[in-house]
């Protein structure tokens, strides 16, 4: 498997079944925060993804929003409003903020799954750390501008992969 490779593709975050993932042995879930929880021309996450996480929460999952966003204020606010710890300046695909990550949920890679909207940071970051990773289409067409230029090559990489609906 290559390290662009995604364990699965899922068109957002609310389409995944957290009763599977639960059931299939994970136990902590690292959360990108940009265009994965929080769409890039909004502050704030939508209702279906906070009640997405509500029930995540509830069926016991420990929960990290590991972003690269360099704003703290930002992802603090975030992660504040959505009830996890965060880590920013990830520098994802450096595998180091995931696994920081995983020891501060105490969580195995066996049992971690990260969840983003960017096969060159998410995926490549999670597969370099060891762990399943579900990439997601990312929220809004809204883009930092080396963002954009990362998505040119990406969708050429996801056109024959199929997204789960
Ligand atoms: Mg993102």
């Amino acid at each position: 498997m290559s390290l662009l490779s995604p364990t699965r593709y899922v068109a957002r975050v609310e389409l995944i079944d957290l009763d599977a993932l639960f059931a299939s042995g994970k136990r902590a879930i690292l959360l990108d925060r940009d265009n994965t929880l929080v769409p890039r021309d909004r502050t704030t996450a939508p209702d279906t993804v906070a009640a997405w996480l509500d029930h995540a929460r509830e069926l016991g999952f420990e929960l990290i929003m590991v972003s690269n966003n360099m704003h703290r204020d930002e992802v603090a606010c975030s992660a504040g409003e959505l009830g996890m710890d965060y880590i920013c300046g990830a520098m994802k695909p450096a595998p180091f903020a995931i696994r920081s990550g995983m020891r501060r949920l105490g969580a195995e890679p066996a049992e971690s799954v990260l969840i983003g909207d960017q096969l060159y940071t998410d995926v490549w970051g999670g597969n370099l750390a060891g762990i399943d990773t579900i990439l997601v289409r990312p929220q809004t067409t809204v883009d930092l501008w080396y963002t954009q230029i990362f998505r040119i090559f990406e969708r050429r990489a996801l056109r024959n992969l199929p997204c789960e609906e």
